[in-house]
């Protein structure tokens, strides 16, 4: 009979802990964004599950997560870049979740098995008209073209928005005429390769370069500005949708996936499914100005309304990550540091 009872209390104990647990979501972010914040806020708010939010830099979450083990509390790595993710993947951190509601969702170009894009980025070129004429950059490919020297500004070919891009034109040209475009783009540099995109937008503002390339949400995030001097600053930045004749702009994406060693497994699908809620699709829309990857949500987003509609390349974002390490290679050969 004591057995009994012991063997009943037990039970109940570990119903009590394994309940507790399904409250609690261990995320490892390495988005770095203010307004996540109340992305958060609001999955706690609909689920009740409070989440424990470790945020870093991507490789040092990465270490973090491989030197824990078979013991990391992590559940969801949620990061930037199709690059990145893929990294994870290769790390073979992730492990595939199956959720009709993702597959249902998230378009099949903007998914692997193993992680699933939220949103998406453009990278655009930008150009400040009066150093180039507008119709010499049109393409990702004029960059590289002499009408351009000594305009052209970039951060560093190793970031890996930059990684991201090189991996979609290797996709549609291959390795070897990637290779020259990005030997004719580092000889027509305006100076070496620094910065963030932030800071390439300031420097096509200013007149220290002609043209330069950036991820579409940091032009947004300019001309929403409290600050007056961020929005008179795009008065004198002109944005182009590349290739608009050809494949289409380049998009990245934001995404994330569930962690093979994750302890709280229900609260992360709860979670990876969450962020493809409408709620969650107009948080990265309106609070961080990145495109929603569930295509059916409606944003109201001035800035993203003002730079228009264009056609995007729908090259699958698992080829960016398939080609990461070829594009860094290139990137090498070329000199692009
Ligand atoms: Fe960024």
């Amino acid at each position: 009979m004591k057995s009994t009872l012991f063997l009943v209390t037990l039970l109940a104990l570990g119903a009590t802990s394994a309940s507790a647990q399904e409250k609690t979501l261990n995320l490892y972010s390495a988005r770095h964004y203010q307004t996540d914040e109340a992305l958060y806020a609001d999955f706690t708010r609909q689920t009740g599950i409070k989440i424990n939010r470790i945020e870093a830099k991507e490789d040092e979450l990465l270490e973090r997560i491989r030197n824990e083990g078979a013991n990391s509390p992590a559940d969801v790595f949620l990061t930037v870049d199709a690059a990145r993710l893929a990294k994870a993947d290769e790390l073979g951190l992730f492990t595939p979740v199956q959720s009709k509601v993702l597959e249902e969702r998230i378009p099949p170009n903007l998914r692997s098995p193993n992680w699933f894009a939220f949103s998406t980025r453009a990278r655009v070129i930008v150009a400040n008209k009066e150093l180039v004429k507008i119709e010499d950059a049109q393409n990702y490919e004029d960059l590289a073209k002499p009408a351009l020297k000594g305009k052209v500004c970039s951060r560093s070919g190793s970031h890996p928005y930059n990684i991201s891009l090189m991996a979609a034109l290797i996709a549609h040209i291959g390795e070897a005429k990637a290779e020259e475009w990005a030997r004719g783009v580092v000889a027509n540099f305006a100076r070496s390769p620094k910065g963030g995109d932030t800071d390439q937008i300031k420097s096509v503002a200013a007149g220290e370069c002609g043209v330069a390339i950036s991820n579409s949400y940091y032009l947004a995030r300019l001309l929403r500005s409290s600050k007056p001097e961020d929005r008179q600053l795009m008065e004198r930045v002109s944005i182009i949708w590349p290739n608009q004749k050809g494949v289409g702009t380049h998009i990245n994406i934001s995404g994330g996936g569930m962690l093979k060693t994750a302890p709280n497994k229900v609260s992360a699908v709860k979670f990876l499914e969450y962020l493809a809620s409408d709620n969650a699709q107009r948080y990265f829309a309106d609070g961080n100005n990145e495109w929603p990857a569930v295509a059916s949500v409606k944003i109201m987003n001035p800035a993203l309304e003002t730079m228009g509609k264009f056609k995007s390349d729908p090259l699958d974002v698992a080829t960016l990550a398939k080609n990461a390490a070829a594009a860094q290679r290139t990137y090498d050969r070329a000199g692009w540091k």
